[in-house]
């Protein structure tokens, strides 16, 4: 057995809409407004699915889950990060950290940091340690900055644990 690295990247963003809370990283945080999205719309979740899918080079989280297949409507995205993980394990891929970004105006993050991240280290099966959560805004600028969405940002890094020829 030898043991390679690969990292992987995502990045989701959903417009706010009706609502009175947003999903982020798994947990519910109460704001004005949530989000339109045919899932329950955890910018953080699909940004670390994207992520763990591009380093195992399994495509991304549209391919597996279908906005069109009713199955994903309303969909909690925790279960979509199980599947994904799941999927990852079943190739011999195994998460070493992940570092999300989100990037809004509001809601204010950190409040929700430190539950996020035990959610997501949860999720993803790593020690808490191996999750960092950052938030930042836009300064105002842009449609984020004008309220009008949520985004984030995901790296991981996965172990490849591959059999040598
Ligand atoms: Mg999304």
């Amino acid at each position: 057995m030898s043991v390679s690295s690969r990292v992987g990247f995502g990045i989701d963003v959903h417009a706010f809409g009706t609502g009175d809370h947003v999903m982020l990283g798994g947990v519910r945080v109460a704001h004005d407004h949530g989000v339109r999205a045919h899932s329950d719309g955890d910018v953080v979740i699909h940004a670390l699915c994207d992520a763990l899918l591009g380093a195992a080079g399994l495509g991304d989280i549209g391919q597996h889950f279908p906005d069109t297949d009713p199955q994903w409507r309303g969909a909690a995205s925790s279960l979509l990060l199980e599947k994904v993980v799941t999927m990852l394990t079943a190739r011999g891929f195994e998460p070493v950290n992940v570092d999300v970004t989100i990037i809004a105006e509001r809601p204010r993050i950190g409040p929700h940091r430190e539950a996020i991240r035990h959610r997501l280290a949860e999720l993803v099966g790593l020690a808490p340690e191996a999750v960092n959560l950052k938030a930042t805004t836009t300064e105002q600028l842009g449609a984020i900055g004008r309220g009008e969405g949520i985004a984030a940002h995901a790296v991981v890094l996965v172990d490849s644990l591959a059999r040598e020829a």
